[in-house]
């Protein structure tokens, strides 16, 4: 075996992942934990003030409710996101971001966030959520309070440690194990609860970027399914595993396109100029109630898009020229003031994707690209798994203590697992809480984990033989590389191995093209995902076979190993789901209806780490009375 240090750390408390949902555990966690004179250890695999979603910033948060000034209620959140996502959300999990996300960005603003204000003094909205921000350090910010958190309380952060496997006894986590993406280290923690939030996954299905473009995606290469991968191998119930979420955005560099739609009010169009939205809108009677109610789901918004390029009347396109003109029209009749407001328009336009999307930016200089003279193609995305936005899948977590929700078995975001905590994209049927939300969930299950350990947290029993054998399994790439490439002269063609860019590329293909990729125009079917299902078969058994030259290739071996589970999981939902729910996400063709009557419930699986066998039920939605 690879002559690996082994590092143990002992600690209470451990978050895996350091992004927005991770920094609000450790926040408060930490708070509670030195109260208690307990340990709480983070471990990144790369460095906190810069790592998963928002390491490039944000130009706006997302879920901001306004409370305070009345403007919204908490009720209002439960029932945007219930329309936004046809239905079937955990309105327990929601209402529960949706009371505390308040707080958390004003405490974003006392950390140093500068949130834009009006001459009033009051918060410049994007959309009725959304605050506008000055965001290139929103991640930094955030992350230097978690760290002075977790200081303060004497607790641990590893940054570049990537986790692998939880660490299980029976029905409780009581840890994980991973390795140094630097140094040859393989971590072992050891803890009483542990907090997943290492984000979703991306690059489960092809990419539209292949090629020289390979490497820019719409959700940060970074997060590859360990969130799924570690609470499905630690024998969680997971849910909502079929709802992907796939935006459109400015094409091949996959820029915003929030500021356009919603701060300048520009229309999308076909090449041949009608605007999908309206020219479509009597599709929308096919998707009631959701699609006749306001606002139109994310994923109702897309098919009606997705149905032009089917009908061939692509490329689509960002009206950009029209909606900078029609905003500086109120000064055409002043030409120097007219010239500032088209100035200060260009200067908003780029700025959107300096702030979070550098590479949109750089694409548009390459081609030439002037929105205020021409418009821009914009195309929908390959799939992508991101709970905390407008996908949903993850863990299916306890609700919280003091609502009388039918999902409850204890302490708040604990998954079905004893001490194993999950938060933003990991959790999962609680979309659209974005980075503040993400973070106040974070904070919601920090303090509950404290609670549980508090009141229950036993020491953890750990077996030193499976700590061996799991050790072992995550070097075994290396070993095979080094037992098998000298026989060949090329090392990247060997019998007796493959390579992470091969197990990935298949991984694409499959998912691609028999789980509704782009390829497949976003459709699939109970023969596709079957089909899909016997190639994913021997993509898993292939993965016993993976061989890494180095610590660089063996995290990338590993990335693409978690990103097969939440790819399996995926397809295993979609082929329970005997309907079409979310058009524009994914189209069953061989049931291309809505069906409220069997399928307004969640699709729930379980991969049984003692059988091996996976499980799919269904479970009830609902709904807080009243709301
Ligand atoms: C392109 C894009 C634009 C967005 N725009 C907005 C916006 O404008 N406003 C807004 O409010 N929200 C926005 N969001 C949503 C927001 O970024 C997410 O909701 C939020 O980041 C989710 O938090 P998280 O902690 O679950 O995941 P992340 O913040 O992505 O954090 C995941 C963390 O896990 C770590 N990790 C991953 N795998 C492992 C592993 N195996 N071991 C250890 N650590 C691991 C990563 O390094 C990272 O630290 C956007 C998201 C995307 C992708």
């Amino acid at each position: 075996m690879a002559n690996f240090e082994t590092v143990e750390v002992k600690t209470d408390l451990l978050i895996v992942g350091g992004g927005f949902a991770a920094c609000g555990v450790a926040t408060e966690a930490a708070y509670w934990a030195k109260k208690n004179g307990l340990k709480v250890t983070l471990v990144d695999k790369a460095a906190l003030d810069r790592s998963g979603a928002v390491a490039m910033g944000l130009s706006a948060i997302n879920q901001y409710v306004g409370v305070k000034d009345g403007e919204n209620t908490c009720e209002d959140y439960v029932r945007y996101v219930r329309q936004d996502l046809m239905g079937i959300s955990r309105e327990d999990l929601v209402y529960n971001i949706a009371r505390h996300v308040d707080s958390t960005v004003h405490l974003f603003e006392k950390w140093g966030l500068k949130i834009w204000t009006d001459e009033n003094g009051k918060y410049v909205h994007e959309g009725r959520w959304q605050l506008m921000i000055n965001g290139e350090s929103y991640k930094i910010i955030i992350a230097e309070a978690a760290k002075n958190a977790i200081a303060d309380a004497g607790g641990e952060i590893y940054e570049r440690v990537f986790i692998v496997e939880p660490l299980v006894d029976g029905n409780k986590c009581v840890g994980a194990v991973g390795f140094s993406t630097r140094e040859e280290k393989i971590y072992v923690f050891k803890a009483k609860a542990t907090a997943i939030a290492a984000g979703g996954a991306v690059h489960v299905f092809r990419p539209r970027s292949v090629g020289e473009g390979f490497g820019r995606s719409w959700y940060p290469p970074f997060n590859t399914g360990s969130s799924a991968y570690f609470t499905l191998k630690a024998g969680a119930e997971m849910t909502c595993q079929e709802v992907r979420f796939i935006p459109v955005r400015f094409k091949d560099a996959y820029g915003p396109v929030g500021a356009w739609f919603l701060l300048f009010k520009s229309r999308a169009v076909s090449a041949e100029g009608g605007e999908y939205m309206a020219v479509r809108k009597e599709e929308l009677n096919n998707w009631a109630p959701y699609g006749l109610a306001k606002p139109i789901p994310a994923n109702l918004r897309n098919y009606l898009g997705m149905l032009d390029m089917d009908a061939g009347l692509g490329p689509l396109y960002m009206e950009t020229d029209e909606a900078i003109a029609k905003l500086a029209d109120a000064y055409k009749d002043d030409p120097k003031a007219f010239k500032k407001k088209m100035k200060e328009l260009e200067a908003e336009a780029w700025e959107d994707f300096l702030d979070m999307t550098i590479s949109q930016a750089h694409l548009w200089a390459a081609q030439n690209v002037k929105p205020e003279e021409k418009h821009s193609e914009i195309a929908a995305c390959e799939p992508y798994f991101i709970g905390s936005h407008s996908g949903a899948s993850g863990a299916w977590v306890s609700g919280p203590e003091d609502m009388d929700t039918p999902y409850k078995w204890g302490y708040a975001n604990m998954t079905t697992v004893e001490g194993l905590f999950a938060a933003g994209d990991a959790s999962g049927a609680s979309s659209h809480k974005f980075s503040s939300g993400s973070h106040a969930e974070g904070r919601i299950a920090g303090k509950a984990a404290i609670k549980y350990i508090v009141e229950k947290g036993a020491e953890p029993t750990i077996d030193a033989a499976k700590v061996d054998a799991i050790k072992a399994k995550i070097l075994a790439p290396l070993d095979r590389y080094q037992e098998f490439c000298k026989l060949t002269t090329a090392p990247e063609i060997n019998p007796n191995y493959l390579l992470w860019r091969q197990f990935m590329d298949r991984l694409q293909k499959i998912m691609d093209e028999y789980a509704g990729g782009v390829t497949a125009a976003f459709k699939t079917s109970k023969a596709n995902l079957e089909r899909a299902m016997e190639l994913l078969a021997f993509l898993k058994e292939d993965s016993e076979k993976l061989a890494a030259a180095d610590i660089y290739s063996l995290e990338r071996c590993w990335e693409n190993v978690q990103r097969m589970w939440q790819g399996e999981a995926h397809v295993r939902t979609m082929l329970f789901r005997e309907e079409t729910r979310w058009p524009g996400y994914y189209f069953r063709s061989d049931t291309p209806k809505m069906d409220e009557e069997n399928w307004h419930c969640f699709a729930n699986c379980r991969w049984d780490p003692a059988s091996g066998e996976w499980e799919m039920t269904k479970k009830d939605v609902w709904n807080i009375p009243g709301v």
